[in-house]
């Protein structure tokens, strides 16, 4: 067969596969291109999910008649002055949206750029162009979209379906954009002018109000990239990544680097399988990333992924250590404490004895599990109460610690709050080590040894002390204090992951959400009865642990009820 040159519009068609691929591209389109003209109100229609038809009106800098009929010209644009691709600041640039809709679809621009007598209008089927009374801005309506191509119809979901996908587009846009108005059929409404914090709330509701944590723009040590906008308390999710609004220099993408970064922040404190809200924008020279991967362009390629993953990780996760509830330095014991071993002092070494750990500093909450139930003790009087947790009330039914404290009325879930005091302890490798008189020997197969062996000393900061022993065996020599696991299962599950994962990061993450299972195995179940000494040490211990707040699942550890609280609920007030 004779090779040919295609006609345009067949082209056209052929671009718009890969530009065009839904009504929700359209609007994604026009919109980005609304934007470029500096419009600062947007009105988008949008009639049967985008089927039949699709209307853009902008305020922004219209076109000349000229410069409105090579709008729909192949590769033209406005927006490549200096023939620079790595230096892109607006949000389309290739030239192929408008050319590409209008091969599949009916399309009218009208448009005045408000230094001609008159505006224009423009019929893309019949290349027609006549004045027109439009007085400002642009209005693109698409009609009939992919009639012309029927294949591409069929594609198309419910009109429901579609529409959904519209919403999510623009929402995207109005959350690059706070500046800038969007109505999208007249029902949802974005107004002009909105701080970024008052635009998330229009977008994702209004229950995410100070649920939100504040990123103020944070650069690295060179300054080269920088990240700013708001992330969701951890106590604060959703079952998927809905709202998780993501920009790289402004433009909305769905970049997994950005994402496994995000997940990764928050490892420690919330579920694998559930995700947080944010709004997070990363800046960084446009040298260092490239945005032209896709013609939909919400993927983008760095040059250096693991630093810009590192960059996000820390941020976060500062972010979120600073704002959990975190009592360390905050208060010390203040009674009881003497310089010299005065009578005072004996009596106080007495006063310990009998009541192990009401002023005993850590660890403490695992030393009163091994100590006997010591009955009704009311030393309650002897705690002060002015700790950020209070002083012990009692326990609810078997689950909840009541305390009170100057802040109001303290409930600890016991089972959160333990699991989160061992988690931290393996993390900042404080966990209390105990050496073993007789080794445990654990056999294994001759590759797990060498896998285990592997990563001896990452086992070693986390309280596990081992060596070879044999081909086939390994020897425990310390263990993290109180832990009776399974060992065979637990050096059998990490020798799996060293041999799936090889020496990574991702193993070390794995390792030590590995400790974090065990952790909330071994942790106090609920439905334990707790005596004094050990609930009075649990909530000391909490105090001191860093981001005490929720659980590494992310459920909350306690809550205070503060006294007004509990005036209007028996309606003193
Ligand atoms: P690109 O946006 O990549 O330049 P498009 O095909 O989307 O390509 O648009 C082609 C050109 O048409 C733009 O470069 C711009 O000059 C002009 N244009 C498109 N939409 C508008 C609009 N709403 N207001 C003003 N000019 C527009
Ligand atoms: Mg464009």
């Amino acid at each position: 067969m004779p090779i040919r040159e295609l006609p345009d519009f067949l082209i056209n068609q052929i671009a718009a596969g890969e530009v065009v691929e839904r009504p929700a591209s359209v609007v994604k389109e026009l919109v980005e291109n609304a934007l470029d003209a500096g419009s600062d109100q947007i009105i988008i229609d949008v009639t049967d999910g985008g089927r039949t038809m699709i209307s853009i009106i902008d305020n922004g800098s219209g076109m000349s008649r000229e410069d409105l009929l090579k709008s729909v010209k192949r590769h033209a644009t406005s927006k490549l002055p200096a023939d620079d691709l790595s230096n892109i600041n607006f949000m389309g640039f290739r030239g192929e949206a408008l050319p590409s809709i209008a091969s599949v679809s009916d399309m009218i621009i009208d448009t005045y750029n408000g230094l001609d007598s008159n505006g224009w209008s423009l019929d893309c089927n019949t290349m027609t162009i006549k004045p027109s009374a439009w007085e400002q801005g642009t209005r693109i309506r698409v009609l009939n979209l992919f009639a012309k191509t029927p294949a591409r119809l069929k594609f198309l979901r419910t009109d429901r379906a579609e529409m959904m996908s519209v919403v999510e587009v623009v929402k995207r846009l109005a959350m690059a954009r706070p500046d800038v108005g969007f109505t999208l059929n007249n029902r949802w409404r974005f107004p002009r002018g909105q701080s970024l914090s008052e635009r998330i709330i229009s977008v994702m509701g209004d229950e995410v109000q100070n649920r939100m944590l504040e990123l103020n723009d944070t650069s690295n040590s060179n300054g080269e990239l920088s990240l700013r906008g708001f992330i969701s308390e951890p106590t604060y999710r959703r079952a998927s990544s809905i709202d998780q609004y993501l920009f790289v220099n402004n433009r909305p993408v769905k970049d997994k680097v950005l994402v496994g970064a995000l997940r990764a922040a928050y490892m420690d404190v919330m579920h694998a399988r559930e995700f947080p809200l944010c709004a997070l924008y990363l800046n960084l020279d446009s040298k260092s990333v490239d945005v032209n991967v896709s013609p939909a362009k919400t993927e983008v390629h760095f040059l250096e992924p693991n630093r810009v993953r590192g960059f996000i990780i820390r941020t976060l996760r500062d972010k979120l250590s600073q704002t959990m509830v975190n009592f360390e330095n905050n208060q010390q014991p203040q009674s009881y404490q003497s310089d010299n071993h005065s009578e005072h002092s004996s009596f106080l070494m007495d006063f310990k004895n009998n009541f192990p750990s009401v002023h005993a500093s850590k660890p403490a909450f695992f030393e009163t599990l091994n100590t006997p139930v010591l009955g009704e003790i009311s030393v309650s009087e002897n705690v002060e109460i002015d700790r950020p947790l209070g002083r012990v009330i009692g326990q609810y039914g078997k689950k909840y610690i009541i305390a009170e404290s100057d802040q109001g009325l303290v409930i600890i879930d016991q089972h959160a709050a333990h699991e989160r005091i061992v988690y931290e302890q393996l993390r900042s490798h404080t966990i209390k080590v105990q050496p073993l008189l007789t080794p445990i020997v654990v056999n294994l197969k001759p590759e797990q040894v060498a896998a285990v062996l592997e990563v001896k000393d990452e086992l070693k900061t986390s309280g596990l002390v081992l060596d070879q022993f044999g081909d086939t065996s390994i020897a425990i020599f310390e263990k993290p204090a109180d832990w009776d696991l399974d060992w065979t299962k637990l050096l059998g599950d990490i020798s799996d992951e060293v041999l799936v994962n090889g020496h990574s990061s991702q193993l070390h993450e794995k390792l030590h959400l590995k400790f974090a299972n065990y952790a909330c195995h071994h942790s106090v179940r609920a439905g334990q009865k707790l005596d004094y000494a050990q609930m009075d040490a649990l909530l000391r211990d909490i105090e001191t642990t860093e981001r005490a707040g929720q659980c590494n699942h992310g459920r909350p550890v306690y809550k205070i009820i503060k006294m007004s609280d509990l005036d209007s609920m028996f309606e003193r007030i």
